[in-house]
C-alpha cells in the first residue's frame, strides 16, 4: 500500500501525509481505561473459533460458515438474565458513568466518533431505508456544534452521508476506507483519505458477480459500499444460508487479495489491507491535530464486530471510551455500554447540555 491516496488539504494547499503515520503508535497518553473482562461464556468460545475459521479454507468452508452466519446473528435474549446483569457489571451504561467522562475530560478535547447502523438508526430489513430520526439528527448537530464528530460506518461514504445529512462532519466510509469532511464550505482542515482506491476494479467486478449469483435467493441483498461491499442475509431463509453461502465463496475463490468478516445478518468483503475503523479513528486524530497530544478524549459508539477495532485503538493508547450500543452481553474491548439508538440520542443530548451549561461554569459533577 502506498501513500498516495491520503491527502490532507489545509483549505490554502494540500500536503500529502503518509498512512503509516495514521498507523503509527505513538501511545503517549496516560489515561486509565478499564480492562476489558475475561469471559468465558459459551457463545464466547464459540465466537472465538469461528474468528479461526474466518481465515482457514479447505472443504468444510460452507459449513464453518453458516456456523459463522448464525453465530453472528444471535437470537434475543430477555435483558435481565443473570448473564445479562453480571455483564452489566463489567461493562456499566455510560449514561450511568456519564460523570466519570466527564471528569476525564476536564483540560481535553472531545472528539466524537459515531457509527451509523444499529447506534444511530434502527437495524431495519431493508438496508435502503435505514434511517435516523430527525431528533438524532438534531442530536448529532448539536454534538458537532462543541465537539469535532465524525461517522464511521461499513456504508458507503457518499450513502452515509445522505442519511445524515449534516456537512459539517467528518465521515469515515466503507469501514474508515474512505475519508472525507467536513464540507461546510468554511472549514479550513477538509481531509481525504483512500488507502484502498487500488481495488475499486476488482471491487466492482466482484459487484457484479455477486448480483448475478444471489439473484435467485430470495432477500439476498447485495449492497456496493465503494471500497467493500455486503451481502445481506436478513431477509433470506435460514434454510438458503448455505446456498448463499456457496455462491459467495465461489466468487471469493477468484480474488484471494479479498477478505471476508461477519457481521450481524450480513457478510462484508473487504480488500486485504490494514486498514479497518481503529486506522480511521487514529488517522483522523492525527488529521486534527492530536496524533501526539494528551488534551484528547476520543469518544467512540458503535454496536458491531467492526467497531471493536476502534474499541481496541482506544485501550491500546489509554485514552478515551469506546461504548457499545447493546442490548446483549457480548465479549467487548469498550468500556461502556448503552443499551440503542434511542439511548445513544439521550447520551449525545446529555453531552451537549454538560456542555453548555459547563460552559457557564454552573455545572458540578
Ligand atoms: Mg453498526
Amino acid at each position: 500500500m502506498t501513500n498516495q491516496n491520503v491527502v490532507v488539504s489545509d483549505g490554502k494547499s494540500s500536503m500529502k501525509v503518509a498512512v503509516a503515520m495514521a498507523m503509527s503508535n505513538t501511545s503517549l497518553f496516560s489515561q486509565a481505561v478499564p480492562k476489558p473482562p475475561t469471559w468465558s461464556a459459551g457463545r464466547f468460545v464459540r465466537r472465538k473459533a469461528v474468528k479461526k475459521l474466518e481465515s482457514q479454507g479447505g472443504p468444510h468452508k460452507i459449513n464453518a460458515w453458516v456456523d459463522s452466519m448464525r453465530a453472528s446473528s444471535p437470537a434475543k435474549s430477555p435483558p435481565s438474565s443473570p448473564e445479562h446483569d453480571s455483564w452489566m457489571v463489567t461493562h456499566p451504561s455510560a449514561m450511568d458513568m456519564f460523570d466519570e467522562i466527564a471528569r476525564s475530560s476536564k483540560g481535553k478535547k472531545i472528539v466524537m466518533f459515531l457509527d451509523y447502523d444499529g447506534t444511530l438508526s434502527p437495524i431495519v430489513q431493508d438496508p435502503d431505508r435505514a434511517f435516523m430520526s430527525e431528533d438524532m439528527r438534531a442530536a448529532v448537530k448539536a454534538v458537532a456544534r462543541y465537539f469535532p464528530t465524525a461517522i464511521v460506518s461499513g456504508r458507503g461514504k457518499d450513502k452515509v452521508h445522505d442519511f445524515v445529512k449534516l456537512k459539517e462532519l467528518y465521515y469515515a466510509g466503507s469501514h474508515g476506507m474512505d475519508i472525507e469532511g467536513p464540507s461546510n464550505g468554511n472549514d479550513d482542515k477538509s481531509i481525504v483519505c483512500q488507502p484502498a482506491s487500488e481495488f475499486l476494479p476488482i471491487i466492482n467486478q466482484v459487484y457484479n458477480k455477486l448480483i448475478q449469483k444471489t439473484k435467485f435467493i430470495e432477500g439476498a441483498k447485495v449492497e456496493s459500499n465503494k471500497f467493500c461491499l455486503s451481502v445481506h442475509f436478513r431477509c433470506v431463509d435460514e434454510k438458503r444460508w448455505p446456498e448463499l453461502a456457496e455462491q459467495v465463496k465461489q466468487v471469493l475463490n477468484d480474488y484471494p487479495k479479498l477478505k471476508m468478516n461477519y457481521g450481524r445478518k450480513v457478510l462484508e468483503i473487504k480488500p486485504t489491507i490494514k486498514w479497518d475503523k481503529g486506522k480511521a479513528l487514529e488517522f483522523l486524530l492525527e488529521a486534527l491535530g492530536f496524533a501526539n497530544s494528551k488534551d484528547v478524549l476520543p469518544i467512540y459508539i458503535g454496536d458491531d464486530r467492526t467497531d471493536e477495532d476502534a474499541f481496541k485503538v482506544l485501550r491500546k493508547r489509554k485514552q478515551g471510551f469506546g461504548i457499545l450500543v447493546s442490548k446483549l452481553p457480548k465479549e467487548t474491548s469498550a468500556a461502556y455500554t448503552l443499551q440503542d439508538p434511542s439511548e445513544v440520542k439521550r447520551f449525545l443530548q446529555r453531552l451537549v447540555e454538560w456542555k453548555q451549561v459547563s460552559q457557564c461554569g454552573y455545572y458540578r459533577s
